[in-house]
């Protein structure tokens, strides 16, 4: 996101009677990996009083460690919201998402409650029984957050932290080894922990030629690496969420892309498919 066109938004907003009430920032985008700059936003809030939520389903997961927070998501306490999928990054299995409101306790009880609820549910009068119910957004669904409370009890902040610190080592090392590889290229470059890149052949050819590699790596069991367009450009996406990664699976993994690259380049000229 960038502030000044924000602004201008808003602006526009306002000059139609209109009310800007929600902004949504997002921590860590889902096919870059980008961060939307906290304060130029708080600042913002400050003057037009909006609700400013942080979609960090992704790399929200940067919290687990002081230094990375601080990189990623400078301001991140004073924010009105925040999402993050412990599913994710976090590696809880599916589904295991937050949603935290920032120091206001009234927020989600004036949310879910905004019909008459009494027939069910009569808050704090209720016998001194703390009733949950009314600040639920799933009311009878299972309790899916037990997974992330055992996960949080075993690892600990300390050692998720390690972890997403690894994950983002790891991430400086794969594109790398990117640069360093003649057959492929970064398409953006790295700003976190997504990967963007392609295997290199003429541009014309390229989307439909990595989408092919993608599918014949899949095809042949070797892997499977998500797809996703940067601008025009149908881009490799390598995510690294997955503790028994080290360098040298990445390593391999490249060593495996480019050899069926190379084959599947030489394939194409004579017209053969994978
Ligand atoms: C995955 C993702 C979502 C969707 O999250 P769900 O928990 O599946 O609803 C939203 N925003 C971003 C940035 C994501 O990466």
């Amino acid at each position: 996101m960038i502030p000044e066109l924000l602004e201008q938004a808003i602006i526009t907003v306002l000059a139609n009677d209109g009310l800007p009430f929600f902004v949504a920032a997002t921590l860590g985008t889902t096919v870059r990996g980008a961060y939307d700059p906290l304060l130029p936003i708080l600042k913002m809030r400050k003057e037009y009083g909006f609700w400013l939520h942080g979609d960090g389903a992704w790399g929200g997961a940067a919290m687990m460690s002081d230094r990375l927070r601080e990189q990623f998501m400078p301001g991140l306490h004073e924010i009105d919201s925040f999402t993050c999928d412990f599913h994710k990054m976090l590696g809880s299995s599916l589904m295991c998402n937050v949603l935290l409101i920032n120091n206001s306790n009234q927020t989600f009880g004036t949310a879910l409650t905004a019909g008459d609820g009494t027939y069910l549910f009569r808050g704090s009068d209720d016998n001194d029984v703390d009733n949950l119910g009314s600040v639920s957004l799933q009311c009878g669904r299972r309790v899916d957050s037990l997974k992330w409370f055992l996960d949080w009890k075993y690892y600990g902040k300390a050692g998720f932290g390690r972890r997403i610190e690894n994950y983002l080592e790891l991430c400086k090392y794969a594109e790398q080894r990117i640069d360093e590889i003649p057959e492929l290229e970064m398409v953006t470059p790295r700003t976190s922990f997504n990967i963007c890149f392609q295997y290199v052949v003429p541009q014309n050819l390229a989307s439909d030629f990595n989408e092919k590699l993608r599918t014949c790596l899949y095809h042949r069991g070797i892997t499977l690496i998500g797809l996703a367009d940067v601008g025009s450009r149908r881009t490799l996406r390598l995510l690294i969420a997955n503790t028994n990664v080290d360098k040298s699976s990445i390593d391999r993994f490249f060593e495996e892309l480019v050899s069926t690259g190379r084959e599947l380049a030489l394939e194409e000229i004579s017209h053969a498919t994978c």
